[in-house]
């Protein structure tokens, strides 16, 4: 349970938050913003674009994402390496033409500042716009005591936050990760519907849209958790293992269910990977219902059977439509087990064949399969 839960400290210990500094950077994604194939270097991104999508007009990619015509905000250090320009004859550094290695030492050098870059081929001119917010790691640091300083009191309200707040106001240089953290809680505060919460309930997916944007930036664990809860919550599986691998509950889930829409015979989800550092910051900021989620679904099937009127009543309790979308789906591999096919698996798996995506197309195939169907054995 979250930090706010009655109950919290007689299951976990405290560690800190700084004994995980420097796990779990990897693995990131480079996505084409042409075609959405994904790629695990720049360099592989790169010699993609050439080839696949030769560029009509010059193209600036920072960090391996391509940019566009919305600022981009830096919150990394930007190293030559960083850097790829394609399709182009001419660079401008704030309207100064100059060679690309004189930008990438412009661009080094900054940390709080903004600047356009103008690309030019020919007659065609792209702009870019960048913003740089590159936190001091004194003040990340502080950021992260005063989160142990609130999550030590044991209780989740706006006084609580506001408090928070103030308490980081001084460190200004990381204020996005603070803005994103704070998202997150009143978020939580919205989805579980709490007292004196200040959004209403549905705003809760707003609110963690907006904590993913500002966590975006820092490569820390606590951002990984956080960004990697709110994946979970929505369903994008994909993204929480990119974040936090298999070191989380969440993390484990999200392999099992992917697994699953994959109709991979062999799971290899396991909870032997938890990292106990990550777990514990989970812990602190994991919401009831995503708690109860991974609860039964880090547990091998036959374990949860004769729990099905527990869990179906779970999902008849107010729950969001997301979370709805992962309870239906664990009912129908219980029942599909249980082969309890019509009343059971078939009836889930037809709500759910509306979904968009690739849970849609599982569930259509799942609805009048059972489990020795599924396991070949037919
Ligand atoms: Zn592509």
């Amino acid at each position: 349970m979250g930090f706010w839960h009655t109950g919290y400290m007689d299951h976990h210990e405290t560690t800190g938050l700084d004994d995980c500094r420097a796990v779990l950077m990897e693995p990131i994604v480079y996505p084409c913003k042409r075609c959405g194939e994904n790629f695990q270097l720049p360099d592989d991104l790169r010699t993609h674009c050439f080839e696949k999508h030769p560029a009509q007009k010059p193209v600036l990619y920072v960090h391996g994402k391509e940019l566009g015509n919305k600022p981009y905000r830096v919150t990394q250090h930007i190293a030559q390496s960083d850097i790829i320009v394609t399709n182009c004859d001419h660079v401008f550094f704030n309207d100064k033409e100059m060679t690309i290695d004189a930008i990438c030492r412009e661009l080094s050098r900054l940390s709080w500042d903004t600047c356009r870059i103008k690309l030019q081929k020919e007659d065609v001119v792209v702009e870019f716009a960048l913003n740089f917010c590159i936190a001091s790691p004194e003040d990340i640091r502080g950021i992260e005591e005063q989160f142990e300083e609130m999550v030590a009191k044991h209780r989740l309200d706006t006084c609580v936050i506001d408090e928070f707040i103030a308490a980081t106001k001084k460190y200004k240089t990381a204020i996005g990760y603070c803005d994103g953290i704070c998202a997150y809680l009143y978020g939580i505060m919205a989805k579980e519907r709490m007292p004196g919460s200040l959004t209403d309930h549905p705003q809760y997916v707003g609110k963690y849209n907006k904590a993913v944007e500002q966590m975006a930036g820092y490569e820390r664990p606590l951002a990984k958790v956080v960004s990697g809860l709110i994946g979970f919550h929505f369903n994008h599986f994909a993204e929480t293992v990119c974040l936090v691998s298999n070191k989380t509950r969440a993390g484990q889930t999200a392999i099992r269910y992917q697994e699953w829409i994959q109709e991979n015979m062999t799971e290899s989800w396991s909870v032997h990977g938890s990292d106990a550092s990550l777990m514990r910051t989970e812990s602190l900021l994991v919401d009831r219902n995503t708690k109860k989620i991974t609860h039964w679904m880090t547990q091998p099937l036959e374990n949860l059977f004769g729990k099905e009127d527990k869990i179906e009543s779970f999902l008849k309790d107010n729950l969001e439509q997301y979370d709805a979308v992962k309870v239906q789906m664990l009912l129908c591999k219980m029942y599909q087990m249980a082969n309890n096919v019509n009343n059971g698996a078939s009836r889930h798996a037809k709500s759910l064949r509306n979904q968009i995506g690739p849970i849609g197309k599982w569930a259509e195939a799942q609805i009048g399969k059972d489990f020795q169907f599924a396991n070949g054995k037919v």
